[in-house]
């Protein structure tokens, strides 16, 4: 079994990033600059936001946290957003989900420029990635076909069984594991929760990319031998054995799957880190372009 080390590869990733923009602060010029807006106090989002800013000091980024309380009028959210949207120099935005119920998430995500969108969640953004056009891919996809193809995975004619059809991970995923192009070119399927006897599907899966937040669904028993697995799950659960008295499991029962897997991602470990530095890589590309003409 061979580990797919998103902790290892990241830091790799952002040994390359910080060196870019060394050159580009030697150059005179101003470094990236990633805004995030947080709503509310929800310790998760807080946890991520955290995270990313952490990634940000690493690569050499400026960031800005922009907080607000969980009652904020959706406008006075939208105005700050078409603000930055102007803003020459912001490189990119991000609003960290979920929202408070009174605020359309689609309406927040709609109204920053998709110039800026680093995470990806533009319409524009996925209606480029539908046709493999150049653009920001979301984050986390971003992340798992980058270290499907540093690991030298192979995914060509391959059935991948994507478990879970969200807009951030499941879907996009699906898309670019289908695509036609080097890398990819994989037979998908895309299940969910209506989706009758997981069991059949798994057992015949090459490849599985499990996004569904359940904790330790799929189980050894679930798999074929030499299937590569993909965990994106995270979940806090109880636990004796550390101080804080919870820690993080994925979807995957890993303690057993990963004596049958060819491949596997650990959670902590995996998918996370590639998610943020797959934000990071978005928000250089964002800034390339947006100040190609002024450098
Ligand atoms: P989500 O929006 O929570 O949706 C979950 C998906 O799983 C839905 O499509 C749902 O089906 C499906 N589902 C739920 N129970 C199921 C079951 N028993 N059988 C089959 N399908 C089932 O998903 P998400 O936002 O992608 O998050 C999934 C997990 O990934 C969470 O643990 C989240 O914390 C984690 N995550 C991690 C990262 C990272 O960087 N590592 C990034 C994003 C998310 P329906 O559509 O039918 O409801």
């Amino acid at each position: 079994m061979i580990l797919l080390d998103g902790k290892i590869l990241s830091k790799k990733i952002k040994l390359e990033l910080s060196n870019e923009v060394n050159e580009i602060i030697s150059l005179g010029q101003r470094k990236p600059h990633l805004v995030a807006i947080l709503v509310g106090d929800n310790p998760a989002s807080r946890t991520y936001v955290s995270a990313k800013e952490k990634a940000c000091n690493e690569v050499g980024f400026d960031s800005t946290i922009i907080q607000y309380e969980n009652n904020v009028p959706q406008e006075d959210l939208i105005k700050k957003i078409l603000e930055i949207n102007l803003d020459v120099n912001i490189d990119g935005l991000i609003v960290q989900l979920p929202l408070p119920k009174h605020i359309d998430e689609h309406l927040v995500i709609h109204s920053i420029s998709h110039k800026k969108d680093v995470d990806g969640f533009h319409p524009i953004n996925l209606g480029k990635m539908m046709l493999g056009l150049p653009t920001f891919l979301p984050a986390t996809p971003f992340g798992i076909i980058t270290l499907l193809k540093e690991y030298g995975v192979n995914t060509i004619g391959k059935n991948c069984l994507v478990l879970g059809r969200s807009n951030i991970v499941g879907s996009p995923i699906s898309i670019l594991m289908s695509r036609n192009t080097k890398f990819a070119n994989a037979t998908v399927t895309l299940a969910h929760s209506k989706t009758k006897n997981i069991k059949n599907l798994t057992m015949n899966a090459d490849i599985i990319i499990v996004a569904l937040g359940k904790e330790r669904f799929l189980k050894s028993d679930m798999v074929k031998k030499g299937v590569v697995i993909i965990d994106v799950g995270i979940n806090r659960i109880k636990s004796d054995r550390t101080r804080s008295g919870w820690r993080l499991v994925g979807d995957v029962d890993y303690d057993n799957v990963k004596n049958k897997a060819s491949f596997i991602t650990p959670v902590p470990g995996g998918v996370g880190p590639m998610t943020i530095v797959s934000l990071m890589k978005n928000t250089l590309i964002s800034y390339k372009s947006l100040n190609k003409n002024k450098n």
